[in-house]
């Protein structure tokens, strides 16, 4: 597969850094013809070479860059390991400085801490980005410090003749990097912040899926109704059959999720734009809401595009289930999409938390204060549009207003976020309630299905 790469010349690296927009565009093209190719290059390009960009200091990039352009350093990004996927911040890999060979020394502690699912290890990789928590010797040397997880690059294989590297769990980078003078120095000053830091660089990966499941939707898309309108089944006594895109029932199926495509399309496309301008710029707000939409437009995209797979494939009857339709590849490689680079139901949680955040900071105060402020806003903001959502208009022109729309969602929002906030703090209320006056137990009560369940 890096041979097909290397020999259509295509050199991506420079567009993760400079125009972010063709990167992502060459990744769906390529995951549209083969998901498993797109990843490929996911893996090489935006995990291993992001990593190595969003990450390391200018003595990496030189180093580095060329040779995963070029694919002569194929390599991995090895995060997570067997007992930590989605918590980040329990990885148990270790990396201590070792100052007399002026080295890093990467250590496996447990089983547990070994690097599972690493993308492109098993067979390619000649390096890999290897997170570990950096302990350094406690300023009083009475111990060790946690200074959080860290990024290094960890040779893998040996470069001429692929041969694994001796001792292949705990090699460092050497000391070709940047000389140890024995004070550990980062401009963030602790390890929540250095660790926001180091994921915060990572969200191209996340862009880069929301995009690419679009496409994969797009393919699916295009399959299911193409088949639809030239399928033909049933149809008036002494007549042609009609095509199965005239049923109601398949159009409820297929019509919605083409808009939702369509949807999608733009979202996306928006997202890659300022994502694009969050990597010139670096503005602190821009950073904070790509983090939000990437998250967010990750997890609901490909949560999507999982079950319109399915949805197409039944769409296609019988034929839906031939191999040479795509749909079961497509399925199955997509499937993992809601998993890697954040577990979709994790990066929600986070995405709400967010959401909760801001809307305390808006509106500050109490509980009643909070709702009350909320309230206040929202009569202003839309009880004075001269066409709030309450008014109900029905007219053509009216629902297809992209103003109306745009206000519409805004409101829905707004409602939503409220009774989130609302009912996060009545439960945040319940438990410190519960905690401060334990119950009794009254297991006695409860019929036994639940005590043996
Ligand atoms: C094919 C494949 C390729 C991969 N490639 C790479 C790679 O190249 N590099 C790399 O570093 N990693 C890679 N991964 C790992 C991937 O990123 C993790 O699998 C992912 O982050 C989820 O972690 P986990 O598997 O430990 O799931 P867990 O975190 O154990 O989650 C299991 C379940 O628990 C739920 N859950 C977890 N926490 C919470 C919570 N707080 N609240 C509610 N529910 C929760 C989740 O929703 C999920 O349903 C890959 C994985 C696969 C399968």
């Amino acid at each position: 597969m890096y041979g097909l790469i290397k020999e259509a010349g295509i050199r991506p690296l420079k567009y993760v850094v400079e125009d972010p927009g063709k990167y992502f565009a060459i990744v769906e093209a390529a995951g549209a013809v083969d998901i498993s190719l797109g990843i490929k290059l996911g893996v090489q390009y935006s995990l291993w070479g992001g990593s190595v960009i969003n990450l390391g200091t200018k003595k990496h990039k030189d180093k580095y860059f060329e040779g995963i352009d070029s694919l002569d350093y194929p390599g991995c990004f090895a995060m997570t390991e067997l007992h930590h996927g989605s918590n980040v911040q329990g990885l148990q890999t270790v990396a201590t400085f070792d100052p007399i060979t002026d080295e890093f020394i990467i250590n496996t502690p447990s089983d547990g801490a070994i690097k599972w699912w690493i993308g492109n290890a098993a067979v390619h990789g000649k390096f890999a980005s290897v997170f570990a928590k950096l302990m350094l010797p406690a300023q009083d040397a009475k111990g060790v410090s946690d200074m959080g997880v860290h990024a290094f690059i960890v040779p893998l294989r040996d470069l001429k003749t692929h041969q694994e590297l001796p001792g292949i769990e705990i090699h460092d980078c050497g000391h070709k990097m940047c000389p140890w003078d024995g004070k550990y120095t980062s401009s963030l000053p602790t390890i929540n912040k250095r660790f926001a830091a180091t994921l915060g660089e990572l969200v191209g990966g996340r862009v880069s899926l929301a995009s690419s499941s679009t496409s994969i939707l797009k393919v699916a898309n295009a399959i299911a109704i193409r088949y639809s309108l030239l399928r033909q089944q049933f149809g008036p006594p002494n007549q042609p059959e009609v095509s199965i895109l005239d049923y109601q029932s398949q159009q409820h199926k297929l019509m919605p999720m083409l808009a939702s495509t369509y949807a999608f399309h733009f979202a996306t496309s928006y997202l890659v734009e300022i994502y694009s301008q969050m990597k010139t710029t670096h503005a602190e707000q821009l950073v904070g809401d790509v983090h939000g939409l990437s998250a967010g437009l990750k997890a609901y995209v490909t949560s999507y595009t999982a079950k319109s797979l399915s949805v197409c494939r039944e769409a296609c009857g019988g034929h839906g289930y031939a191999a040479v339709n795509r749909f079961g590849i497509l399925r199955n490689d997509h499937d993992i999409f809601q998993t890697f680079e954040g577990d979709n139901t994790v990066l929600l949680q986070q995405v709400a938390a967010d959401l909760l955040k801001q809307y305390k900071q808006k509106f500050q105060g109490g509980t009643l204060a909070v709702t009350w402020n909320y309230l206040r806003e929202s009569m202003n903001t839309y009880l004075s549009q001269p066409n709030p959502v309450t008014a109900r208009w029905e007219g053509v022109e009216h629902l297809r207003d992209p103003k109306f729309q745009l206000d519409a969602f805004r409101y829905r929002t707004s409602r939503l976020l409220q009774k989130s906030h609302i009912e996060s703090v009545i439960l945040a209320k319940f438990i410190e309630t519960v905690e401060k006056y334990p119950p009794k137990p009254r297991l006695q009560n409860i019929p036994s299905f639940f005590i043996s369940f």
